[in-house]
């Protein structure tokens, strides 16, 4: 993932980031979408930066990648510690994940 369009709905750019807090480690959103998130050595999963480089900072924020949208999706819905928030850059509404109304 280097230069890539980033994804949005609308128009509007979003973003991921992972609550470590309840992440349970089981490694479905590394699978689903490896260009974004990865397990660190403590067991929990990070997200990427923009050159694919682990953002090891709890709660760190990553830009979606338009062709990586669905797989980051699909990893918020499966997540079991309902611990992926996608936002929506402009004013931090979640679009996907736990804390959507
Ligand atoms: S899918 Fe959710 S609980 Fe599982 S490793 Fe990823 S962030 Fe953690």
């Amino acid at each position: 993932m280097t230069v890539q369009q980033q994804a949005s709905v609308d128009g509007e750019a979003l973003e991921v980031w992972i609550d470590q807090d309840l992440c349970t480690g089981d490694g479905i959103c590394a699978q689903y979408a490896p260009e974004v998130f990865e397990l660190d050595i403590d067991g929990l999963a990070y997200v990427k930066g923009p050159e694919e480089e682990l953002l090891q900072a709890r709660g760190a924020t990553t830009p979606v990648p338009l062709p990586l949208l669905t797989d980051v999706v699909d990893s918020a819905r499966e997540c079991p510690g309902e611990c992926i928030h996608v936002r929506r850059v402009a004013d931090g509404v979640e679009l996907y994940g736990p804390d959507v109304e």
